[in-house]
């Protein structure tokens, strides 16, 4: 914890962080740009002559020769170090690519189960053998894999799989049994990263050979959305593994499996991040040319409203995802790369960031789906109909909430890993509680403000959303003790708090950089923008805090601590009209997305 030279996961919470500190958009370099001009080349070259077939026909069979020219671009070998024929980069480059990657639409998936969750275990809990064996086939695309962790009866509960593995007599292979569902890429891969129980009990993760004797790969799942990416069950009759190819340690295999699903959940944000974008540039143009009551729609107040709301929150997505990512490179600069066990030791380190990546995966996912939904109604009934992309954003957007973990699943780790962090002594968490609650049962002082600095209002509105959940939660885990894992709506509600605090602090530390570096006036729009978004963000605290109190205690208690928080989130009014104007006029300015 305090003797770390980097800010370990959670940390936010508890301290200040200086805004040169954050990492942001803004602080991309030539070659990360590069990388983003490479992703949409592909996408223009690529995947726009076959969208059709690929979206509407959900052809799925597409996958792997998209796959290959992926590869043939280098934009399979990012997250693979440069010993294995990769590139080795770091994960603002990673989730940068997963941004841009998002306007391929289905592919986008298909690339991310092949690069990511497909690739990543290899990468940090593969031997030297395995490493050898697979990740150079797998970034030249002549490897297609895929991950395979959900099974019929077990989803959230994956610990649950009935997928056996009994090692033979002479110990050579293990044979293996049971059935994987909803597998993306499962189509046309040739290996399949691949939980089963060894005798029905010891958890472990394997590399199986799709094209092995006793593998049957199901019929395509007719989906919502994102229909051209492949997903399929898989079934094991006496499937032969090599025991070789057990991946990590036996009985070790959720190490694994919640490991790499903390990547999938930043890159995720990533993702949906790139769709808030592609929203924004389908619905403004639209807004601009249709005319009703003799006027573009852009004029009418309520569509500037959603135009800026969505920009708003796209922002303050954008912010987290990367000053998350930038938080991860810090931490993973730390270790020696010529050390043995440096991969193992980089996932140990994005473990140590569940609390941001959970945050990311809800907070982004919702973020993207209120923008698709707001992007339907700027197009009235058009954005109903496939002729528009939002009527596909709107039912791609939907996988989000459900996969790298449900959003409610998510929600239970945020408050569940604050407080396992809080026990073992990670975070100072219980101290800082106690501190907070004293000062909601204290009687309140009558400061007098003076003239505020830049985003020093908004920056206090923060510092109190931070206290809250350290009140809610540490009265919560008093209250219900070893019970507090039980009350999800408590959890879940504190969860929200935490995910409002971090994507505030992360815009307004985004908003001091630039302004320290360029200006305050080149952040103006970003300085609309947090005052709505954290002003929008303390309504919504204020609700959950209340609900927090009342599920948690009653009578006098909740009194005097109801009194307590109505101090912490109290805000002055602003008018939210005019910053929806102001913020509404850059972004129909500029065709969609801008931060200024
Ligand atoms: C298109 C697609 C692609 C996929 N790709 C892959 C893949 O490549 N590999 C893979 O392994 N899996 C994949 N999945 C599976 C996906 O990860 C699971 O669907 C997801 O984990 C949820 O599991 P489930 O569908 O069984 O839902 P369930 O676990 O049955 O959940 C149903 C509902 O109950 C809620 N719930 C469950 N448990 C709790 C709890 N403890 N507390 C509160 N609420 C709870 C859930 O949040 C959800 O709302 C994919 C799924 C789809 C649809």
């Amino acid at each position: 914890m305090a003797d770390k030279s980097y800010p370990t996961g959670g940390e936010f919470l508890l301290s200040e962080t200086a805004p040169g500190d954050a990492f942001t958009p803004e602080d991309f370099d030539e070659n990360q740009r590069m990388f983003s001009t490479t992703v949409d080349g592909f996408v223009d070259s690529v995947i726009a002559p076959v969208r059709d077939e690929l979206e509407y026909k959900g052809n799925t069979d597409l996958g792997k020769g998209l796959l290959k020219q992926a590869a043939d671009m280098g934009l399979l070998m990012v997250d693979i170090p440069e010993a294995y024929g990769g590139m080795g980069s770091n994960k603002a480059t990673v989730m940068l690519v997963s941004e841009r990657m998002a306007n391929a639409g289905s592919f986008a998936v298909t690339h991310g189960a092949q690069s990511g969750i497909g690739t990543l275990p290899i990468v940090y809990f593969g031997t030297e053998e395995q490493k050898t064996k697979y990740l150079p086939g797998i970034a030249t695309g002549e490897i297609m894999t895929c991950y395979a962790l959900t099974e019929t009866g077990s989803g959230s509960d994956a610990l649950a799989a009935a997928t056996t593995a009994k090692l033979s007599e002479d110990g050579s292979h293990y044979v293996m049994n049971g059935s994987k569902q909803f597998i993306t890429n499962a189509g046309y891969s040739d290996i399949c990263i691949l939980f089963a129980k060894i005798d029905g009990e010891q958890f472990t993760c394997f590399i199986v050979d799709l094209h092995a004797d006793g593998v049957t790969i199901g019929a395509e799942e007719h989906k919502m959305g994102i229909k051209g990416s492949s997903t399929c069950s898989i079934t094991l009759e006496d499937v032969k593994v090599p025991a070789d190819d057990l991946l990590g340690q036996i009985g070790k295999g959720h190490h694994i499996a919640f490991n790499i699903l903390n990547v999938g959940r930043f890159k995720l944000g990533a993702s949906v991040l790139g769709g808030i974008k592609m929203t924004l540039a389908s619905a403004v143009p639209y807004t601009k040319e249709r005319e009703q009551f003799g006027q573009p729609l852009s004029n009418f107040g309520l569509i500037r409203k959603k135009i800026a709301d969505v920009q708003t929150s796209g922002f303050l997505t954008e912010s987290m995802v990367y000053r998350t990512a930038g938080l991860l490179d810090k931490a993973i600069e730390t270790l020696d790369k010529s050390a043995e066990g440096y991969d193992l030791a980089g996932i140990q380190m994005v473990e140590e960031f569940s609390i941001e990546c959970s945050m990311i995966k809800v907070y982004a996912s919702e973020a993207l789906a209120f923008a698709v939904d707001e992007g339907v109604q700027m197009l009235g009934g058009y954005g109903y109909c496939s002729e528009y992309p939002v009527e596909r954003y709107y039912r791609d957007e939907r996988i989000n909430r459900l996969f790298e973990g449900t959003n409610e699943i998510n929600r239970m780790i945020i408050p569940g890993m604050i407080m396992k962090k809080a026990m073992k002594g990670e975070l100072a968490f219980l101290k800082a509680a106690q501190t907070v609650a004293e000062e909601l049962t204290a009687l309140p002082s009558f400061e007098e403000p003076g003239e505020p600095e830049f985003m020093e209002d908004e920056m206090k509105l923060v510092a109190n959303m931070k206290k809250v959940v350290l009140a809610g939660l540490g009265l919560a885990a008093q209250k219900f003790g070893m019970g507090l894992k039980d009350q999800q709506e408590v959890l879940a509600d504190v969860a929200d708090i935490c995910m409002h605090a971090y994507a505030c602090e992360s815009g307004i530390l985004r908003a001091l950089k630039k302004a320290d570096k360029d200006g305050q006036d080149s952040a103006a729009l970003m300085a609309d923008m947090l005052t709505l978004g954290v002003h929008d963000a303390m309504d919504k605290v204020g609700v959950l805090a209340r609900n927090v109190l009342a599920n948690t205690v009653d009578g006098d208690e909740l009194r005097t601590y109801a009194a307590g928080l109505r101090r912490l989130t109290k805000h002055d009014p602003v008018s939210r009209a005019k910053l929806h104007d102001r913020i509404a006029d850059k972004v129909i300015a500029a065709d969609g997305w801008t931060v200024g």
